[in-house]
């Protein structure tokens, strides 16, 4: 198969690089120049773990290529795929689709034989009846089938969510199009892994309802962590005791300081205005939007009352500020509502994260950025562990201890125990969810 993809973003790039290690032959187009001449000279623009290793492979095969030039991509393909942006519209929630219609009609205006066209991207229900008629509408004598083809890979784990997915969703309309989808997904289907053939809107329900839920679950277990702390119990010990049951299952299920990244705030809030425009209202979708901007307010008093009630003249070292760890993204990210809060209050920010330089130095302004978590630390009132990097989950916190003012930890990811912290020389530790510590 020869697959055209639009966009080499996280979804994108890590799909292009995947098909193509299928043994496909894979075209990826970019609009940004910058991003094209990187991924032309071997580099790998965004930070996801063996992607540039994945991505030399197929290249030196030569089954991968990047270029500007969607004519030469869509040349002989047999499917393009729909990978662009599907930010949040400013004002009302809703999915921005400006990306994927502007994506539809370059298609159109350049595709000249029978193609499917896949939407990749996470857009509402309607959406890919809407790419057809804008496909039908720029170019009316094209022949082509759309397909939903939505995705499930989580940043910092993408290779093996893309290769060995829980499964694969397709919406198509006709036989035509189900045939191509077979056939780019044949290695994973001749592996055993489940592909779910749907209707269009189906498909893209799908991707809706299963991020809403684990967004849901995650502010679950976030609204009970409140609660332990008010009457005493171990939020770690309750999500254990929960997740056993088979029923209920331990994944998403760690308090932290507010879910955040690309997908979760997005998507919640586009389900929502879905819900809306067919007064069909997604009532716990909607309160679990509210709750977590409740939960990372929070974290903000937690701080506060950390720093004895004010943040001013303190020094507060942060380590993380990507929206989780092994990823350099900062979209929605926690640290965006939690890092200003303590520089407007007047504290003086250090801030190290392993990736998060990059994209954060932008996003926080009046933040110092330093080389590690020691060197964050350094003379600090307070050390507040925001983003749980494998590097902050086995740090030597007697030295970092020792070269504190007033040693006292915010462990936001519950990494470590109130008895290791005091341990190690603090005076005081708070974290999630735990109003009393075994
Ligand atoms: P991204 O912003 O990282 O990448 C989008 C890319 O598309 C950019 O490089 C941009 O330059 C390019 N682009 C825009 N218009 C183009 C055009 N007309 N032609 C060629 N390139 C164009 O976005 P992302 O994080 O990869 O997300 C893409 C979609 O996948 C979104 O709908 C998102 O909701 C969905 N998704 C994302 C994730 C994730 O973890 N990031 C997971 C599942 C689904």
């Amino acid at each position: 198969m020869k697959i055209a993809m639009l966009g080499t973003g996280y979804v994108g790039l890590v799909s292009g690089v995947c098909f193509s290690d299928f043994g496909h032959e894979v075209v990826c187009v970019d609009k940004d120049p910058r991003k094209i001449e990187m991924l032309k000279a071997g580099k790998v623009p965004i930070f996801e773990p063996g992607l540039d290793r994945l991505m030399a492979t197929n290249v030196e095969a030569g089954r991968l290529t990047f270029t500007l030039d969607l004519a030469e991509a869509l040349d002989g393909a047999d499917a393009v795929f729909i990978a662009v942006g599907t930010p949040t519209r400013r004002g009302d929630g809703h999915a921005d689709l400006t990306y994927v219609m502007a994506a539809a009609r370059e298609i159109a205006g350049t595709a000249k034989d029978y193609i499917v066209v896949v939407t990749k991207s996470t857009v509402p229900v309607g959406t890919n009846r809407k790419v057809a008629q804008e496909l039908a509408a720029a170019n009316p004598d094209l022949q082509f089938d759309v397909a939903s083809n939505p995705e499930f890979l989580r940043e910092g784990a993408a290779i093996d969510d893309f290769m060995k997915p829980d499964r694969v969703v397709v919406g198509v309309q006709t036989e035509r199009a189900a045939q191509v989808m077979a056939e780019i997904y044949r290695p994973l289907f001749l592996r055993d892994f489940p592909i779910v053939t749907t209707d269009l809107e189906s498909a893209e329900m799908i991707k809706y309802a299963a991020n809403a839920f684990l967004a849901t679950k995650i502010t679950f277990i976030n609204e009970i962590a409140a609660l332990c702390e008010k009457v005493g119990a171990d939020v770690k010990q309750v999500s254990k005791g929960m997740g056993l049951d088979g029923r209920i299952g331990n994944k998403f299920l760690h308090a932290g300081p507010g879910y955040g990244g690309s997908c979760f705030p997005k998507d919640t809030k586009a389900l929502a205005r879905i819900g809306q425009e067919h007064a069909s209202p997604m009532q716990i979708t909607e309160a679990v939007i509210q709750i977590n901007e409740e939960v990372k307010r929070r974290m903000v008093e937690k701080l506060r009352d950390l720093c004895d009630g004010s943040f001013n003249g303190k020094t507060v070292a942060v380590l993380g500020v990507t929206f989780k760890p092994n990823t350099d993204d900062m979209r929605d990210a926690p640290s965006l509502t939690i890092v200003p809060a303590l520089v407007g209050g007047g504290a003086r920010v250090r801030v190290t994260d392993p990736q998060g330089r990059h994209e954060g130095e932008a996003l926080l302004p009046g933040v110092e950025w330093c080389a590690d978590a020691y060197e964050a630390a350094d003379k600090a009132d307070v050390v507040v562990i925001l983003t749980e990097w494998n590097e902050f989950r086995a740090l030597d916190l007697e030295r970092i201890a020792g070269g504190m003012v007033t040693p006292r930890m915010a462990d936001l990811r519950n990494i470590y125990s109130e008895a290791v912290a005091l341990g190690a020389g603090f005076a005081e530790y708070t974290s999630i969810g735990r109003g009393r510590e075994a």
